[in-house]
């Protein structure tokens, strides 16, 4: 299975700086070889300019959330069907970042990701913290979303270590994504099941490293993936590690 390699421009960006990312992005892809899937989380307003800068290129895009309901009178939020007009391949739900300043619960979190599948948006589902956590929080979208489970990712991210500079070690890493490999696997009675990514961190220096442990498919990266030269350089480490 490729890598992924996802971004999250968290609430960065402006339509000047999108467009030199993503320009630098598409010409520094054309020189990998093979090169792993590639996609960007970017805030909901620039989803138009993303998919006009990247239709027709190989990265993938996609938004930062998901509102659990359909439509209706959910002021501020977007819907997976807003997100499928843009299509938008992936939608990140449950980041800790959502969790934790907007009280998302674990049940939240599953109904996100029971919409974005809905309307054929990807979730990539992020867990973190402790292990019986980050089992926890799993088993919430596997209740849910039944054997659609395959179709979502998971991004397993250490909170302490998210913009932090502090990366969990490859060994450690590595121990939680054989647990949610394990749990995923009970759940999924076909395939390989879904891909899992580690985030936290992870940049330039330590991706090569990180991306080796045979359990972790990818990155979500978050601070490197707002400069080119950082975010292709995981992007080749990635590329070079299938
Ligand atoms: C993230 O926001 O999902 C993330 C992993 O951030 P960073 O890479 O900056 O730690």
């Amino acid at each position: 299975m490729k890598k992924l390699i996802a971004g999250n421009w968290k609430m960065n960006g402006s339509l000047a700086a999108n467009e030199a990312l993503l320009t630098g992005i598409k010409s520094g892809l054309a020189s990998v070889a093979s090169p792993c899937d590639v996609a960007v989380c970017a805030p909901g307003i620039y989803l138009p300019q993303v998919r006009s800068l990247l239709s027709g290129s190989d990265v993938a895009w996609g938004a930062q959330d998901v509102s659990a309901h359909e439509s209706g009178a959910y002021t501020g939020e977007i819907s997976g069907a807003m997100l499928r007009e843009f299509a938008c391949r992936y939608a990140l739900v449950g980041h800790s970042e959502r969790r934790q300043y907007h009280g998302e619960t674990d049940v939240v979190v599953a109904a996100k990701a029971q919409r974005a599948l809905a309307f054929g948006v990807t979730p990539i589902v992020c867990v973190g913290e402790s292990l019986t956590v980050v089992k926890r929080q799993l088993a919430a979208v596997i209740h849910a979303v039944g054997h659609c489970v395959s179709e979502v990712v998971v991004a397993y991210e250490p909170v302490w270590a998210i913009g932090t500079g502090r990366t969990a070690t490859p060994a450690q890493a590595q121990e939680v994504h054989a647990v949610l490999r394990a749990q995923l696997a009970a759940a999924c009675s076909r395939g390989s099941g879904p891909r899992i990514l580690y985030g936290g961190s992870m940049n330039a220096a330590n991706a090569t490293e990180l991306l080796a442990q045979p359990d972790i498919d990818g990155g979500l990266i978050g601070g490197a993936a707002l400069k080119v030269p950082d975010f292709l350089s995981i992007i080749e480490a990635a590329s070079a590690a299938r």
